[in-house]
């Protein structure tokens, strides 16, 4: 390939580029398009993730930034179809579509995007900017600040536009292989408790190392309120009331520990859902349909995919889920 391309005059390799770029964008609205419909199925959850960042991230390898623009745009298309003549047409790109898609109405999203073409990322943020601030004068007190807009990401966060995993959302930076960097802010009563756990802590602590009165703290809450730390009572035997849909908290637990507390939905290909945030527990045979509140009759589920199989048990269309 290197020696065909080097072998191409200086016209041919100008024209050979061109075509390059026009497959490129014509394939990344073609995955635009696609991705709408994965979307619109719920295909990812499906296929054993709890969201479609997850399903994208794990099957296209893709970065944060470029998965978050490609399923705000691919998510809007259905309400908005003509984003897909002005991406193929080259006069609006990927960038500038992701970051006016949030500010997009029904009757005026063609305008705005008219609006937008061939300007640059600053100057489209600028506009969307101004005009956020223009709406937000014009609206009662109490509802500036929200515009309406087309669905949102579950997993996307306002500000910097990529979705974080609750651990990447953490407050710590790492220092070195042995230590973490820990940033909080809070009010005085913090200060407050910090310092009284403090004064009680001297004989542990006699530095009063707010790292070392921390861990005391942290350690003392977990060991009486973290199921993973009380595993052989949780085992225990519980009494149980299969004419009652509620799931008592024992079994509860003892489903979340056998889970591993992660989503144990596995698609047909076997991929087991990696979620192990807003677990729930679900009766395998619906409540409403007979099913008994006993341990062979209940799965613990994350949210989107407990959504999903209920719609699914309810037939009623996929869309309505919303992860
Ligand atoms: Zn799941």
């Amino acid at each position: 390939m290197d020696d065909l391309i080097k072998s191409l005059d200086d016209n041919q390799l100008a024209a050979e580029i061109r075509q390059v770029a026009e497959q490129e964008k014509n394939q990344l609205v073609d995955f635009l398009c696609l991705l709408s419909e994965v979307n619109r199925r719920n295909l990812h959850l499906q296929k054993g993730y709890s969201s479609l960042f997850n399903y994208c991230r794990d099957q296209f390898n893709l970065s944060e930034g470029s998965i978050y623009r490609r399923i705000q745009v691919a998510r809007s298309l259905e309400v908005f179809p003509f984003l897909i003549d002005y991406l193929r047409d080259g006069s609006l790109n990927l960038t500038t579509a992701s970051l006016a898609v949030p500010y997009l109405r029904v009757e005026s999203g063609e305008t705005l995007i008219l609006s937008l073409l061939g300007k640059s990322k600053r100057q489209v943020e600028q506009l969307l900017a101004d005009g956020k601030k223009q709406t937000a004068k014009a609206m009662p007190s109490g509802a500036a600040g929200h515009i309406p807009c087309c669905q949102q990401d579950s997993d996307d966060h306002a500000d910097n536009k990529v979705p974080l995993s609750p651990k990447e959302r953490g407050l710590f930076k790492s220092v070195s292989s042995e230590e973490v960097e820990l940033s909080l802010l809070g009010d005085p009563v913090i200060e407050n408790l910090l310092n009284r756990a403090r004064e009680l802590l001297v004989p542990s602590c006699p530095d009063g190392a707010a790292s070392d009165v921390l861990a005391i703290a942290l350690q003392y809450w977990l060991d009486h309120h973290d199921p993973k730390r009380q595993k052989v009572d949780t085992l225990a035997e519980f009494q149980l009331n299969e004419i009652s849909r509620y799931v008592p908290r024992k079994l509860k637990d003892k489903l979340l520990y056998k889970s591993g507390y992660q989503c144990t939905w596995v698609s047909p290909e076997g991929h087991r859902c990696e979620e192990t945030w807003g677990l729930e527990i679900d009766h395998i045979l619906p409540w409403s349909q007979g099913g008994r509140t006993r341990e062979d009759n209940l799965q613990v589920l994350c949210r989107a995919h407990n959504q999903y199989k209920f719609f699914a048990e309810k037939n009623v269309s996929a869309d309505k889920v919303a992860t």
